[in-house]
């Protein structure tokens, strides 16, 4: 039996039925037209595959349906050429082998619990991790059976000791979330390898440049794209990346039996900013230790949790494994100042929007009560003398001189000297 009319993803966009017959009636014509678009079009630009069924060229292709042998394409819902060009883009930038897109940052991380957890297993999870994936954790701790436990970020070689025999992963994320704390992956890695228990780390803030998980020995990383590869502050989307083929495989069913999948016009969003990744990122670098060297001379502030600077715990794990810092960082602010206060001064500020989702061109601030974060007693950590409120910024690819300009009024205005 002949092929049928196709579309070659691999040749440039046509036609979905170049080369047909077409049909005598109007209505055959609309659906059908047999169409005939020269080929031989190139541009840079990567061609947004749309579609919910694929199709195949015989029954045998269909019956094999994604096999990976006879044929690659399955449903709309796993993969386009365009899903796959990013999957391999951003595996190439992260030195990954695999990578599935997901709907959200939290939803790649959602994939890593589901597909690797069972009833009865244990995970630890550091205390300063992205808070959604904390009440993502609490609610399968809640529901689903699974032991879920709380760990210092800077406990080092430590988490040995509360690995137990049902332990089964370790989050870790460098820096962590608001308190921007580096942990020594290093050490938490090899305790986990010696005891045979996955790593897992949220790599979203070095975007998987400035911090390479996989040659450090751990087995997944999860980018949130939303934030610096998609750039825009308009695409949400996910990636869970590993190099472990069994893993991958884990991952990819579950991600199938879940039926999530992201729109190929949001990959191609993606895919377009990827090129600028990198310049981007050293450009939100240069500006934030700018911004961040000016907070850490001001008398507002008594510390400047930034990975580049002394005062951020773990600096020294970040000059050991990291090769750059990005735009996202916090200062602590003088415990004389109240929360109202603190807000005021956020709200004061004209160039900085209040917001969450930061990656983007456009600066940020938001304030946090550290306190209600995390456990008991454990912020402000032993020896930050007159510790306050905390507020993160994100510096975005505004002028330093303005931001700076910006951050000064506003602290005069709202941040009155004893
Ligand atoms: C934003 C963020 C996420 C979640 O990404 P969404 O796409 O917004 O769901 C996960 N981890 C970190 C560290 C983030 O900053």
């Amino acid at each position: 039996m002949s092929d049928r009319p196709h579309t070659d993803p691999s040749s440039a966009p046509s036609a979905s039925n170049a080369g047909s017959e077409g049909g005598d009636f109007p209505q055959t014509l609309a659906v059908q037209p047999p169409l005939n678009v020269p080929p031989g079009f190139a541009s840079f630009s990567y061609p947004t595959y749309r579609g919910s069924t694929v199709v195949f060229r015989n029954l045998a292709e269909l019956r094999a349906h994604g096999d990976g042998a006879t044929t690659y394409w399955r449903y709309g819902i796993h993969a386009t050429p365009t899903s796959e060009a990013l999957c391999q883009h951003l595996s190439m930038l992260e030195g990954a082998r695999h990578a599935l897109l997901l709907p959200s940052g939290l939803g790649a991380i959602s994939l890593v619990y589901f597909a690797l957890l069972k009833a009865g297993d244990d995970v630890l999870v550091p205390y300063n991790i992205y808070g959604p994936n904390r009440e993502h954790g609490e609610w399968l701790a809640r529901d689903f059976g699974i032991t879920v436990r709380p760990y210092d970020p800077m406990i080092g070689a430590g988490i040995e000791d509360l690995i137990t025999p049902n332990t089964r992963l370790i989050w870790m994320e460098a820096p962590g979330s608001v308190t921007m704390e580096v942990p020594d992956t290093e050490a938490i890695v090899a305790a986990a390898r010696s005891r045979g228990v996955l790593t897992a780390i949220d790599n979203t803030w070095s975007a998987g440049i400035y911090f390479r998980p996989f040659d450090k020995g751990i087995d997944i990383s999860v980018q949130a794209l939303t934030k610096y590869q998609s750039g825009g502050s308009d695409v949400l989307m996910g990636a869970v990346l590993c190099r472990d083929d069994a893993i991958h495989q884990k991952l990819r069913r579950v991600r199938m039996l879940m039926g999530w999948g992201v729109s190929s016009d949001d990959c191609y969003l993606v895919l377009r900013a990827l090129p600028s990744l990198p310049v981007r990122l050293a450009a939100h670098d240069r500006a934030a230790r700018e911004v961040a060297e000016w907070l850490s001379q001001r008398p507002e502030v008594v510390k400047v949790l930034h990975p580049a600077l002394p005062d951020c715990p773990g600096h020294d794990f970040w000059r050991r494994d990291f090769s750059g810092a990005t735009g996202l960082f916090a200062i602590v602010l003088h415990a004389r100042y109240t929360r109202a206060q603190v807000d005021a001064f956020v709200e004061a500020l004209r160039l900085f929007a209040i917001g969450w989702s930061w990656g983007g061109a456009h600066s940020l601030a938001v304030p946090y009560h550290v306190q209600t974060m995390r456990p008991a007693g454990s912020w402000p950590p032993a020896g930050w003398q007159h510790a306050g409120e905390l507020v993160r910024l994100y510096i975005g690819l505004e002028d330093t001189r303005d931001l700076i300009a910006d951050l000064r009024v506003a602290m005069e205005r709202m941040l009155p000297a004893p």
